[in-house]
């Protein structure tokens, strides 16, 4: 496996693959740009090409191209190694895998696929005609159908276990893929009983379970897969993965409350839209959308609840700095409605959009609206249930505006508001980066030309043997060298794994540091910090000593002018 690692990594380029997701500028013989990662205006975020790894110096996210392909979309390292094997032309058919859930994922997919199989056969067999039937008088296409893979679980209970056992599935792969339940007594049988089957796919467009839709009267109206290793509510959206080769030529995501909706606008072109799992818009889903850069559209329907569901994600919004915006459609219309009774419904569409506001102003005005204005005690409760919403807003500027815009809309004082600011949010803060502290010295900088050739670490056995102080850097220091005492060296993300947060942050700025010499002077500056280490100096023990406790004493200012003794 480390091989084809390794050969990915020969291929392809990191600067091409971050400045693929993101924007990304060229800095000396770096890139920049705003992290992905965590809020920011100023970039602090940086990738090396020669180490061919990124950094960011606001929250201290680093690694390689899977490490990043990982975090922005959200994968597995299976999954990542996979992605960017396709991109690389690297076939890993010959790389057996060794991560037991990664096998364990893909037994869930493949339960998946087979029972999209049984769904669809049914769907298209005489079985399936009454779901047929319901599906095609909604207004769906068969090219719409077919794109969204719409099936049918017939009414039977031991339908998909027979299934999936001539198809060569394991019980527990289907029990692990939420497809089936087990009975106290043992027996098992089908999870989706008489119901219309939408598969949703992750990001990468993999089945990770089901949405079903009854026929009749019965309850629940929708029953989604149960929560498994592949479908988590909170992270999926129903159609991204259309959705996201659409959005940049559309610029925005447009979010609707169902399946059927987004299977309608996208019949009708409307746009890059999708959907939640039975659920509104989670933090985690804001924040992913957020990678995007474009506004959300918000399209619910008209009712309260759907009201509702926009105003609760009010917060996350607010705190990501996600621009966005509410759509409401004409006579509390669904979108299914809206695109198959209205006759110019683009210009109708565009006309909506220009109209919308965002999710604040939104539900500012429904507030008031619904509120009596010469009843004090309301008002109160308007201004206060929007100022706390604030609260999660963490620009300044954005927030202020909202602030003032606030208190002329609530005929409010400025300063009345200004007081209700200090009150706590109603998002729990998330704890706080940690700051990490560094100080570059010896051990430091030979950590650093280390990482960047390895063939040093030979050298460092050579001469006197190394008195290495008890610095953070210096213990990291011993960590590596007995390390590669070792029989066979480590990678790096392997022995990363074994130091505590600090180590890896001193680790990983080690690795991208930037103030080691060139190449024709990496030996003499290599061999200069090794002899300071080598002439056991007692008072630059000592000083060495004082560093190590200033430092932990958190007294930088001491731990500096005892560096410039040195
Ligand atoms: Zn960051």
């Amino acid at each position: 496996m480390s091989q084809a690692i390794g050969q990915i990594k020969q291929t392809l380029d990191i600067v091409d693959i971050i400045g693929s997701y993101i924007t990304i500028k060229k800095k000396g013989s770096n890139f920049t740009a705003c992290c992905p990662f965590h809020m920011e205006k100023t970039p602090s975020f940086m990738i090396s090409p020669d180490r061919q790894n990124f950094y960011c110096f606001g929250c201290h996210k680093h690694g390689d191209i899977f490490t990043f392909v990982q975090d922005y979309e959200n994968l597995s390292f299976g999954e990542a190694l996979r992605l960017l094997a396709k991109q690389a032309g690297v076939e890993l058919e010959n790389y057996q895998s060794k991560n037991k859930q990664h096998d364990n994922s893909e037994e869930i997919f493949k339960a998946l696929e087979c029972a999209q199989k049984y769904f669809q056969e049914a769907f298209n067999s005489n079985k399936g005609t009454i779901a047929k039937e319901y599906i095609i008088s909604r207004g769906f296409t068969q090219d719409t159908i077919d794109q969204f893979g719409v099936g049918f679980a017939p009414e039977e209970w031991q339908g998909l276990i027979d299934y999936s056992k001539k198809h060569n599935i394991k019980e527990k792969a289907l029990v692990n893929a939420g497809l089936i339940k087990i009975r106290d007594d043992g027996k098992s049988f089908d999870f989706f009983r008489n119901r219309v089957m939408f598969p949703v796919k992750n990001a990468q467009g993999k089945i990770s379970g089901f949405g079903g839709r009854v026929l009749d009267d019965s309850e629940p109206k929708y029953l989604n897969s149960p929560e498994t290793e592949v479908f988590v509510k909170s992270k999926l959206l129903f159609n991204f993965n259309l959705a996201k080769e659409q959005y940049r030529e559309h610029k925005c995501f447009i979010v609707m409350e169902g399946y059927t909706d987004v299977m309608m606008a996208e019949q009708y072109k409307l746009g890059p839209t999708i959907a939640t799992l039975g659920t509104s818009l989670t933090e985690d889903h804001v924040k992913f959308l957020k990678r995007y850069n474009v506004p959300i559209y918000l399209v619910y329907d008209g009712d309260k609840a759907g009201q509702n569901a926009t105003e609760r994600v009010l917060p996350y919004f607010l705190k990501y700095g996600v621009e966005n915006k509410t759509v409401s459609l004409p006579k509390k219309m669904d979108p299914c409605d809206f695109l198959l009774q209205t006759k110019n419904w683009s210009d109708e569409w565009n006309h909506l959009i220009k109209s919308s506001s965002d999710i604040f102003t939104f539900k500012l005005n429904r507030k008031i609206s619904e509120s009596d204005e010469n009843n004090l005690e309301e008002k109160v409760r308007v201004a206060n249930e929007m100022a706390t919403d604030l609260k999660a807003c963490k620009d300044q500027l954005r927030k202020e505006i909202y602030l003032d815009f606030l208190s002329k809309k609530l005929d409010i004082k400025r300063k009345a508001l200004d007081h209700q600011k200090n009150e706590p949010s109603s998002i729990k803060p998330k704890p706080k980066i940690k700051q990490y502290s560094l100080i570059k010295d010896q051990p430091y900088f030979l950590l650093a030309v280390m990482l960047y050739d390895s063939n040093f670490i030979s050298i460092l056995g050579e001469g006197p043997s190394l008195s290495i102080p008890n610095t953070e850097s210096g213990s990291l220091l011993k960590k590596w060298i007995e390390q590669h005492h070792d029989t066979t060296p480590i990678a790096h993300s392997e022995f990363e794994q074994k130091l505590s947060p600090q180590e890896r942050f001193i680790f990983s700025q080690a690795g991208i540091e930037s103030l080691i010499p060139p190449k024709d002077k990496l030996k003499g500056f290599f061999l200069e910090q090794m002899k300071s280490l080598q002439t056991s100096d007692t008072t630059k023990k000592s000083i060495l000593e004082q560093i190590a406790i200033a430092e932990k004493a958190g007294d930088h200012q001491k731990v500096e002018e005892l560096m410039n003794q040195l």
